[in-house]
């Protein structure tokens, strides 16, 4: 009982919400990590490697065998038992293609194992899905993009108004998350927000118990704490919240 996926507790929450209450609800989603699976655009930029230089370091490699976040390439390399030699050039290739505009079209991709909880949030009229994102906000259009791209199906309902983009630098972006739940919770009933980063969801515990706090458990940056009310794997069946919507 305590190892289902968050997707598949978030759907059921969402599920019990909707038959418990006629109010229109919405649910908010970070994006890289949460739906877009990065170890994708990771692995097309290291096979790239291989093509331009004639190698073939990562013939074998699959989605399933990068196991650390993004920005610690150097240390996935070594954990491969890449020669030494060749780790130093490899990783100036992936700093320099890797979050490159036509890299970023090119590999988005909803990790496949969240198509039936989108199907069951954007069929459902009476829930809006928001997306709050630490890209910044030059990235606005692109970001657009993906997102028509991996829910093709529900484009017509993802539009400006549903995306808030990070306002200033990368290294705010707990802050502008919190400015974006703040926004949002002035004008929507947010019963959750899904974010891979504990950081993100520790910066957001100043919202209501109502808002489940999701943690997508993906890939994410190393030594972060969690906050005691997020939703985990681990605990997500003492989450009282939960249990009482299950009741
Ligand atoms: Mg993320």
């Amino acid at each position: 009982m305590n190892h289902y996926p968050w997707y598949e507790v978030l759907s059921e929450y969402h599920r019990n919400h909707l038959s418990k209450s006629s109010e229109r609800c919405a649910i908010v989603f970070d994006i890289d990590g949460t739906l877009i699976d990065p170890r994708v655009m990771q692995l097309v930029v290291l096979k790239a490697y291989d093509q331009v230089n004639e190698t073939s370091w990562f013939n074998d490699k699959e989605l399933n065998d990068l196991t650390i976040y993004e920005i610690y390439i150097r240390q996935q390399l070594m954990e491969w038992a890449i020669p030494v030699a060749e780790i130093d050039p490899i990783c100036e290739f992936y700093q320099q293609n890797h979050w490159s505009e036509q890299i970023v079209k090119d590999t988005a991709a909803l990790y496949p194992e969240l198509s039936g909880l989108m199907r069951q949030l954007f069929e459902s009229s009476r829930t809006d899905v928001f997306f709050c994102t630490g890209r910044p906000e030059f990235m606005r259009k692109l970001t657009i993009e993906n997102l028509h791209k991996i829910l093709s199906s529900y484009r017509d309902q993802i539009t400006n108004y549903n995306l808030h983009m990070n306002s200033r630098d990368w290294e705010y972006v707990v802050q502008e998350k919190r400015r974006s739940l703040e926004q949002l919770i002035s004008v929507h009933n947010v019963i959750a927000f899904v974010d891979n980063e504990p950081s993100n969801l520790n910066g957001l515990t100043f919202l209501p118990m109502s808002c489940l706090l999701v943690h997508a458990d993906t890939t994410y940056k190393a030594n972060q704490a969690m906050p005691d009310r997020c939703l985990q794997i681990s605990n997500y069946i003492n989450y009282p919240p939960f249990v009482d919507a299950l009741r």
